[in-house]
C-alpha cells in the first residue's frame, strides 16, 4: 500500500525511510502516511468526556458497536506500553503469567454461586450441545478451578497467577469508550497462601506493584479503601487517577491518611440540630410531603427533621430508616447493617400500602416495622418527624423516648466537610476513575469450590486467596483524562504511541528531505520510537494533528531552520521551544527521552 504513495519529494527519497524494527521486532519507527492513523476534526456527537472524544479523533480506537472498541494503530501502542510496565512489575513481584480461555462452562459459575447472583452483567450462551456458557467477565472461577487440580500439599504455594486478557461484561450502560466498555482488556491476578499472614504478604506485594506500575505509567492517583462486601477476614483498595469526570467519588481526611470510596466512608460525630427537649406535638403541615417544604414550612433547620424511610429487604422484613433530614441514606453501610442482604427503597405505593399512610408521613411512632437509625438521630434530644396521618408531623420528637430505635448506626452518606472517623479532621470529596483494584477474597472461592491444600501435619485445609485487577483501556482512557490541553492529548511519555514526532515541513525540499532522513535514521537507531509525519500536507494541518496525537517530542524540520543547521524541538506538555544544532539532535532527543521516562 506504502509504495504505490505518489514518488515525489520526500516520499520518494523516504522510500529507504520505511518502517524500523528493533531486535525484538518492535516497530521503532514509522511513517505516517502508510500508517491507519485516522484524525478527525469533530468527535462523535456521543462522545460526553474528553478522554473519549480525543481518543476517537486522534485515531486511537473506533466503535463496532455499544461499548465494544477496535484498538487502531496508535491506540495499540498505548496499549502495549502498559502490559509491559504491569508485564514487568508482575514478573519482579514473582508472579507467573497464564492465559485463561474466555469462554466457560457455567458449572464453574453454578459452583461459586455466582451464576445466579452475577445478574445480566454476566453474559450467558449455549453451545450446539446445549450446554450453559459464559463469556468470562473476571476468572476466580477458572483459576480456582485450575488451582484445585493442580495444587496438593502446602510445597506448592505461595503461588500468584496473572494473565493480561479481554474480559465481557454486559454493562448496563457502557459509555466514554475505553472507560467502560462491554469488551475491555484486564490484568487479573490471583494469589493463593496457606494461611492469612501469606495472604497478607500476596495483598502487600500486589498493591506495592500496583503502586510501582501507575507510578511508571505517569499517572496521578490514590489508593482508598474500599467495600468489601460482608466476606469475612476480607479487605480491598483501589487505585484512583483523579479525574472530575470519574464515576466514583473518594473522601479524604484533610490531616490523617484516611483515604476511602464514597461507598464505604465513615463520619465521625457531627454536630446536627441541637434544643431542648420537649413534649411531643402534633402539627397540621399540608402537603408538606419533602424535607425542604417541610423545614421552611415549621421554620426550623432541615437537620432538624428526621427522614422515615422505608426499605425492602431482599429475602426479609421491610425495615424503616431513620436519617436526619439534610442526609442520604448510603446503601452500601446500610447493606453491612442488614448483614449483606440488599435494601430497595420502597415505592411510594408499597409504602403507602406496608405503612398505611402516604409517604413523607410516615412515622417511627408505633411503627410495626424494625427501625435502624443513624447514630446522629441518637444525639437529636428534639425533631421533626412524620405523624403517621396525612398532613400531620409531630414536633419535639426524642429517639427512644417516642419512638425504639433498633439499632444506632452510621448510615449516611459522608458529605464535604464532615469530621474524618479517625481524626475529626474536616474531610473533602473528590472524583476518580477507578484503574485498579487489590482485593483479599479469604476463602469465598476456595471454600465454595473445593481448592485445599495438605499442611505440614497432613490435614487439607481452604487456601487463601487474592484478587488483583487493572483496567487497561481505562488506564489509557485515564491518563487522557488527567493530561490534555484544548489542542489535544498530551501523552506522558511511558504511555506515548511514539516518543517523538519528526515534522517535516517542506517535503519537496531535498535539504529538507535529507535531513529528516538522517535524523529518522539516527533517532531509531538510537532506539527512539519515532513516527515520521512525512505526508505532503501544509505545516498549520501537521502542527494541529501533532498537538492533537501529543506525542511528547515534536521535532521539526524546514528549510528555514536548516539554512542556520537547526531542527526544532517542542515539548508538547509545556510547549518549551528549543533550537538544536542538526548533527546533534538525535542524541539531544535521546536523552530528553531518558530524563522523561526517569521522572513517569
Ligand atoms: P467498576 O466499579 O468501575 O464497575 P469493578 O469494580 O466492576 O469496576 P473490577 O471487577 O474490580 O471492576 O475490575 C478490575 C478493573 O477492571 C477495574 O479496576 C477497572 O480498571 C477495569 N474495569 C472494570 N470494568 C470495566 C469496564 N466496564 N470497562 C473498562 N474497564 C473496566
Ligand atoms: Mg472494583
Amino acid at each position: 500500500m506504502c509504495q504505490d504513495k505518489p514518488s515525489k519529494g520526500l516520499n520518494k527519497a523516504a522510500a529507504g525511510a520505511e518502517t524500523k524494527v528493533d531486535a525484538n521486532g518492535e516497530v521503532i519507527g514509522q511513517r505516517l502516511s502508510c500508517y491507519l492513523a485516522p484524525t478527525m476534526k469533530e468527535s462523535p456527537a456521543e462522545a460526553e468526556i474528553i478522554s473519549h472524544k480525543l481518543m476517537i479523533r486522534a485515531g486511537l480506537i473506533r466503535k463496532l458497536a455499544a461499548g465494544i472498541y477496535s484498538y487502531l494503530p496508535l491506540g495499540l501502542r498505548s496499549i502495549r506500553k502498559v502490559e509491559r510496565i504491569i508485564r514487568a512489575e508482575m514478573n519482579s513481584f514473582g508472579a507467573r503469567e497464564v492465559l485463561l480461555p474466555a469462554v466457560q462452562p457455567a458449572e464453574l459459575w453454578k459452583e461459586s454461586g455466582r451464576f445466579d447472583k452475577y445478574g445480566p452483567e454476566l453474559l450467558r450462551f449455549k453451545d450446539r450441545h446445549d450446554r450453559d456458557c459464559v463469556v468470562g467477565p473476571t476468572h476466580e472461577e477458572v483459576i480456582t478451578d485450575l488451582i484445585r487440580r493442580e495444587v496438593r500439599s502446602f510445597r506448592d504455594l505461595p503461588l500468584n497467577l496473572y494473565q493480561i486478557q479481554t474480559k465481557f461484561r454486559d454493562e448496563i450502560r457502557p459509555r466514554f469508550g475505553l472507560m467502560r466498555g462491554r469488551e475491555f482488556i484486564m490484568k487479573d491476578a490471583y494469589s493463593f497462601d496457606v494461611d492469612d499472614a501469606g495472604a497478607d504478604l500476596s495483598y502487600r506485594d500486589m498493591y506495592q506493584a500496583y503502586e510501582n506500575i501507575f507510578t511508571r505509567c505517569g499517572l496521578g492517583f490514590a489508593v482508598v479503601e474500599a467495600d468489601s462486601g460482608t466476606i469475612g477476614g476480607s479487605f480491598s483498595h483501589e487505585f484512583m487517577v483523579l479525574a472530575e469526570s470519574g464515576e466514583d467519588a473518594l473522601a479524604f481526611c484533610g490531616k490523617c491518611s484516611y483515604a476511602t470510596n464514597l461507598e464505604k466512608a465513615k463520619i465521625g460525630d457531627y454536630l446536627i440540630y441541637e434544643a431542648p427537649e420537649a413534649a411531643l406535638e402534633k402539627v397540621h403541615t399540608p402537603g408538606c410531603r419533602h424535607v425542604p417544604q417541610l423545614a421552611a414550612f415549621m421554620k426550623t433547620p432541615e437537620s432538624s427533621i428526621i427522614k422515615s424511610m422505608l426499605f425492602e429487604v431482599e429475602g426479609g422484613e421491610p425495615v424503616l430508616v431513620l436519617i436526619p433530614g439534610h442526609r442520604e441514606i448510603n446503601q452500601t453501610k446500610l447493606k453491612l447493617a442488614l448483614g449483606g442482604a440488599t435494601p430497595a427503597l420502597a415505592s411510594p405505593e408499597e409504602a403507602e400500602r406496608i405503612m398505611g399512610v402516604p409517604m413523607g408521613f410516615v412515622t417511627p411512632v408505633g411503627a410495626k416495622v424494625r427501625i435502624l437509625a443513624d447514630l446522629a438521630i441518637g444525639r437529636m434530644e428534639n425533631g421533626v418527624v412524620g405523624a403517621g396521618q396525612a398532613d400531620y408531623h409531630f414536633a419535639n420528637a426524642k429517639p427512644g423516648r417516642d419512638f425504639p430505635v433498633g439499632g444506632y448506626l452510621d448510615l449516611a452518606v459522608a458529605m464535604e466537610g464532615d469530621p474524618c472517623p479517625h481524626c475529626g479532621a474536616p474531610m473533602t470529596l473528590k472524583r476518580g476513575i477507578e484503574v485498579g483494584h487489590v482485593f483479599k477474597l479469604g476463602t469465598k472461592y476456595s471454600e465454595a469450590m473445593g481448592a485445599k491444600y495438605m499442611n505440614r501435619e497432613g490435614t487439607e485445609l481452604p487456601i487463601i486467596m487474592g484478587c488483583y485487577g487493572i483496567g487497561l483501556g481505562r488506564t489509557i482512557a485515564a491518563s487522557v483524562e488527567q493530561s490534555h490541553d484544548k489542542d489535544g492529548i498530551i501523552w506522558p511519555m511511558a504511555l506515548a504511541p511514539f516518543q517523538v514526532a519528526l515534522l517535516p515541513l517542506q517535503v519537496q525540499n531535498e535539504a529538507v528531505s535529507q535531513a529528516t532522513q538522517k535524523l529518522y535514521g539516527e533517532l531509531t537507531d538510537l532506539g527512539v520510537e519515532t513516527l515520521l509525519d512525512d505526508r505532503d500536507e501544509r505545516p498549520g494541518l501537521k502542527f494541529k494533528d501533532a498537538d492533537l496525537l501529543g506525542l511528547p517530542l515534536r521535532l521539526t524540520v524546514s528549510e528555514k531552520g536548516l539554512a542556520q543547521g537547526q531542527v526544532e524541538l517542542k515539548e508538547r506538555r509545556g510547549r518549551q521551544v528549543t533550537m538544536l544544532p542538526l548533527a546533534g539532535a538525535a542524541l539531544a532527543i535521546k536523552e530528553a527521552r531518558d530524563e522523561a521516562l526517569k521522572n513517569g
